[in-house]
């Protein structure tokens, strides 16, 4: 074309698209579900601008927010289109191209070891797809702020853009044209895009319409067939003349069988947070988890909550801890946070960028919340300044909280659950086994970050708390079971900090603890010496760091004199290091077989903050 500009894809997303077109990935479908996706986005970005601008969805068929997708056999294309925001020359250039997003690289180095590709969609770089099935792909695309034009290319390192000078006007919007591959034929089969699209758009809340055929009777002329008519006439005239003259009257026609086309709509949008928790199914949660998360494992969430807020603020919200935690949760952690809950006013979608909705170390969780309080005509910064927000804030943490927690109360290998475990056996139900380890294996360190930044609920958080100790048997255990194993007289929950449970074991700090039978909890990730700075006691018990000073072990009648006897030895041995190096030189009772020791000073950095600290400085 003779006005065509062409560019280059940025390496990324050319090496991206290699490996996509290479791809012995068997399961092409997922082609649709992503242009599905990035439609109904769109869709929801225009009717997000026109709450505040009703004259932006302009008029006519423009004001129908749909997506519509035909089949063209002969020509071999397989076309989605939709009514939502469109794409400006620059936004074509950019998002379809040249732009690398954060996703990219990563989604190409999981796909080099083995990834699912199926996870696409949750790496940001979902359109590509369409190259499992079209060797040539063009995006026409409308946008109120510019003109149509055309995006297409062949996946050969570069595409082109070009002004729509041939093409219907769309009004607004963007059509998807895949010029369908010979072995990916199978997708101009009505049923098979009629079954696929019903699959991914259960939980899209625009109309879905299929350009579909019908077979229909129609009555046409037969002008053939009135001759064999007269032939009949002839033979029953004797027997009935009148009523063969009536018909006479009539014209001569025949039904035959005809294709005709129409829209057939394919989905029934119903939301699935407006419906009855009662009436909603296990896997009707578990399918909407996978569409909202684009999440396309075959693992089910761990847990759901579904609830209905009353009161001054009301809401309705859907709340899932995911089987994983994504590949960057806290990689992003202190910089871009983002958010997982998307906000909804009225059913309208609002944004999934609201950091307001849940804290940061809750970001794991995937959900969405439905107010009914909050105005839908205001602009999102306004909204992020709502009053409400807050309470639903404060909401939404309870129930995942309780969520969270009821993830362990269900578990049968969890303390709690220890008399419980014989019930859960009779019925049968294994499906809980071993949920919670599995939890905490994703998710343990956002539960560290809580205990840190989230004061007011400290205490929920460190019930939630999972460790492995001297007594835990390579298992995970709770403060509630620590404190169910505390011997009596013991005052104060004992722990160590290191790098390995392996190199703990081996401390001289844990020799007479664990003679005299005391437990002592291992906390081993570099972010548990920040955790125990804010988590200074649990249920009356204080926690005291078995290598710093100030341990108590009991009572012992023979110290205090064996301090008075070794009194010249500490003395001369404090002397020898100065005060610059120790504080003080002690006897003390904490050790059994290791002659001597270097305790930390009771607000001090342990040895191994010391460590951590100098990693990074360096
Ligand atoms: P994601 O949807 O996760 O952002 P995609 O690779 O699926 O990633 O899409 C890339 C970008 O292309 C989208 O973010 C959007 O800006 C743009 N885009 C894709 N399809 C459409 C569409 N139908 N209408 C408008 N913009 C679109
Ligand atoms: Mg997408």
């Amino acid at each position: 074309r003779s006005n065509a500009e062409k560019f280059e894809f940025q390496a990324e997303v050319s090496r991206l698209m290699d490996i996509i077109i290479n791809s012995l990935y068997s399961n092409k479908d997922i082609f649709l579900r992503e242009l599905i996706s990035n439609a109904s986005d769109a869709l929801d970005k225009i009717r997000f601008l026109s709450l505040t601008n009703k004259e932006i969805l302009g008029e006519g068929d423009n004001t129908k927010l749909e997506i519509l997708i035909k089949l063209d056999k002969e020509k071999k294309i397989l076309s989605i289109r939709d009514r939502g925001i469109g794409m400006t020359k620059e936004d074509l250039i950019k998002n379809l191209g040249t732009i690398a997003k954060s996703g990219t690289s990563a989604f190409v180095e999981k796909m080099q070891t083995g990834g699912d590709l199926n996870l696409i969609g949750q790496f940001g770089v979902g359109f590509y797809s369409v190259y499992l099935v079209a060797d040539y792909v063009e995006v026409i695309s409308k946008h109120n702020d510019d003109k149509q034009y055309v995006w297409e290319s062949k996946a050969d390192g570069s595409f082109a853009i070009s002004e729509d000078s041939w093409n219907e006007p769309l009004g607004r919007g963007t059509e998807i044209r895949l010029h369908l591959r010979d072995e990916a034929k199978g997708y101009l089969e009505e049923d098979k895009v009629k079954e696929l699209v019903k699959k991914y758009s259960e939980f899209i809340n625009f109309p879905m319409y299929l350009w579909a055929s019908k077979e229909v009777d129609v009555e046409v002329p037969s002008d053939e067939e009135e001759s064999s008519d007269e032939e009949e006439t002839l033979e029953s005239s004797s027997e009935d003349e009148t009523e063969e003259e009536g018909a006479e009257k009539k014209p001569k026609t025949k039904t035959v069988k005809e294709t005709t086309y129409d829209w057939e709509v394919l989905n029934d949008m119903k939301a699935i947070w407006l419906r009855n928790p009662k009436e909603v199914t296990d896997e009707e949660y578990s399918k909407f988890y996978h569409s909202l998360a684009k999440d396309f494992s075959d693992e089910k969430p761990l847990a759901w909550s579904h609830f209905t807020a009353e009161g001054d603020v009301e809401f309705k919200a859907l709340l899932f801890v995911p089987p994983k935690a994504p590949h960057d949760l806290y990689e992003s952690y202190y910089n871009a946070h983002k958010s997982s809950l998307k906000l909804y006013v009225r059913r309208v979608f609002i944004s999934d960028e609201f950091d307001e909705l849940l804290p940061k170390y809750l970001s794991f969780l995937r959900g969405l919340v439905d107010s009914d309080t909050l105005p839908l005509n205001v602009s999102r910064e306004m909204l992020q300044q709502h009053s409400s927000l807050k309470t639903i804030k404060k909401k939404l943490i309870r129930k995942a909280l309780d969520m969270i927690r009821r993830i362990a109360d269900e578990d049968p290998d969890e303390f709690s659950n220890k008399d419980k475990t014989e019930i859960e056996k009779a019925s049968g139900n294994d499906e809980k086994k071993g949920q919670y380890a599995k939890f905490w294996n994703e998710f343990g360190k956002s539960i560290k970050l809580g205990i840190i930044e989230d004061a007011h609920n400290r205490n929920r958080l460190a019930k939630l708390l999972r460790f492995e100790s001297t007594k835990s048997d390579g298992k995970l255990a709770s403060l509630d079971q620590y404190i169910a194993r505390m011997k009596p007289g013991q005052k104060d929950i004992f722990y160590i900090t290191g790098t390995s449970k392996e190199q703990l074991e081996k401390s001289p700090f844990l020799e007479r603890l664990t003679k005299k039978d005391y437990e002592v909890i291992f906390f081993t990730d570099p972010v548990d010496e920040y955790l125990m700075q804010y988590l200074m006691d649990y249920e009356d018990k204080k926690f005291q760091n078995v290598s710093k000073e100030g341990l108590k072990l009991g009572k012992d009648s023979k110290l205090k004199e064996l301090k008075e006897s070794f009194k010249e030895l500490t003395d001369w041995w404090k002397n020898a290091l100065s005060s610059e190096n120790v504080d003080s030189v002690k006897i003390s009772n904490r050790l059994d077989n290791t002659p001597c020791v270097v305790v930390t000073s009771k607000y001090g950095w342990s040895a191994n903050m010391e460590k951590i600290m100098q990693s990074q400085t360096l």
